[in-house]
């Protein structure tokens, strides 16, 4: 590929045709911290003195639907975790005082309370800094900070856990652009970050990634990449009102209780059928009050296992969210899958835990089948729990039909599965590996009973 550069800033453009799964970049990452709080061990000396003090307080709540406000939020939580990191950086500065020059530090465009505490973490860490005998001048410690919080990659946990583990800063791997619709992925893995084609590039296309989670509806990935990344998006899918006519994003028009509300970032909040527009402080009301729900809901379920009780505390928040949003809304699949995955047992031990579990993954697979792209781990992983329901299913099952019935149904959806974990983590993968033994595991029963002879 080529680094070119345009008026939207450095971009990579392929000078030749990828196909899906290709990886057309790959560099360890310039340097690299465990995510704040962490071990001391991991620490050196210094680094630990340096962490010693303590950053500045973190900004009051202010009201939670205001712009600058969430900024300032998002500055003062990821200053938090990447502590490790910027002391790290701090004292690469101190040696190589050009090292992180090439990255953007978004200052212009930081909204004025987050620049401000921004340049008082900086303040704070300089006097640390010079408590542990090291100088480097503020202006470069703000940049620094700066460009941490908008260049940043995050490694995940190997085995379960979303969180990131530990952060770091890739040069190379920084100059990749964002698209909500992007064509490749950025992969972090052993401190080094691939960047990996999810569909076929031609010649000359610029190469993207997406900086947030892309299945976020419109007004939220707007406000992701704004108050995280201090940009406004400009891609087709921002401008698109209805996502691609998935209307993933859309509510119910409370005006003329017909049309839907969508928004765009030229518009804002829109009914398609009467032109009425939305609050968009109601909207974000709504959207935070059922993210904290459904997350509560998740500590409860982790705690207590999955019960009836867990299940129907679900059913009651995806009916709340179907009153006021489109039925293809993102936090509707959110809840939908967290209910597969932490409402459901992992191997149901009976035929009442299996069909629950079926129920449930069928009814998320109905909703990601119409929202998400053709290929989708979360399908992958939806596909997986069906057939792990259907196979206990028929576990459970005495007749013969029913049993044959069940089997087949299990061989075919940790069948797809195999198909959409092999095309978005590659064949050798371990959950596609695990897809396929399952697949298998199944037709061999499925065989082994069409050819029992009748009793
Ligand atoms: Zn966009
Ligand atoms: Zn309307």
């Amino acid at each position: 590929m080529l680094l070119t550069h345009t008026s939207g800033g450095r971009s990579y453009v392929a000078t030749r045709a990828y196909a899906p799964r290709d990886e057309i970049l790959s560099a360890p990452m310039t340097l690299h911290a465990p995510v704040w709080p962490c071990d001391p061990a991991l620490l050196s000396p210094t680094e630990r003195l340096v962490l010693a003090s303590p950053p500045p307080p973190p900004p009051a709540p202010a009201a939670p639907h205001d712009e600058a406000a969430a900024a300032l939020r998002a500055c003062a939580a990821s200053l938090l975790s990447y502590r490790a990191l910027a002391v790290r950086a701090a004292l690469r500065l101190a040696a190589e005082p050009l090292a992180l020059v090439s990255l953007d530090d978004g200052w212009a465009h930081r909204p004025a309370a987050a620049r401000a505490y921004l340049a008082a973490t900086a303040a704070r860490l300089g006097e640390a800094l010079g408590e542990a005998a090291v100088e480097v001048r503020t202006p470069l410690l703000e940049h620094c900070l700066g460009a941490i919080l908008i260049n940043a990659f995050g490694e995940a946990r190997r085995e379960g856990g979303g969180e990131a583990e530990r952060v770091g800063l890739c040069l190379a791997a920084a100059m990749v652009q964002h698209s909500c619709a992007p064509n490749c992925e950025a992969v972090v893995r052993d401190a080094a970050v691939s960047i990996v084609a999810t569909q076929p590039i031609s010649e000359g296309s610029e190469l993207t990634i997406s900086y947030i989670d892309a299945s976020e509806p419109t007004y939220s990935r707007q406000r992701l990449l704004w108050t995280g990344k201090l940009f406004r998006c400009r891609c087709v899918r921002c401008d698109d009102p209805t996502d691609g006519e998935r209307f993933g994003g859309c509510f119910r028009c409370e005006a003329c209780g017909r049309g839907w509300q969508r928004w765009t970032a030229r518009d804002g909040w829109a009914c398609a059928a009467c032109g009425g527009s939305a609050s968009e402080a109601a909207v974000w009301r709504w959207d935070e009050a059922r993210r904290a729900e459904l997350a509560a809901l998740e500590e409860r379920a982790a705690d207590e296992g999955p019960s009836e009780a867990v299940r129907e505390e679900y059913d009651g928040l995806i009916g709340t969210m179907l009153e006021a949003c489109h039925p293809n809304h993102k936090l509707l699949l959110d809840a939908r899958l967290s209910k597969v995955v932490h409402a459901t047992e992992a191997h149901p031990s009976t035929r009442a835990a299996a069909e629950s579990k079926r129920l449930a993954a069928h009814a998320a697979l109905t909703q990601a089948a119409r929202v998400l792209p053709t290929f989708d781990w979360q399908k992958a992983d939806l596909h997986f729990h069906l057939g792990a329901a259907s196979f206990a299913i028929a576990a459970a099952e005495t007749a013969a039909d029913a049993k044959k019935e069940a089997l087949d149904a299990a061989a075919k959806q940790l069948l797809l599965s195999v198909i959409q974990f092999e095309a978005v983590l590659g064949q050798e993968a371990p959950p596609t590996r695990a897809a396929r033994d399952f697949a298998a595991l199944a037709m061999r029963s499925l065989q082994t009973l069409l050819t029992q002879p009748a009793p």
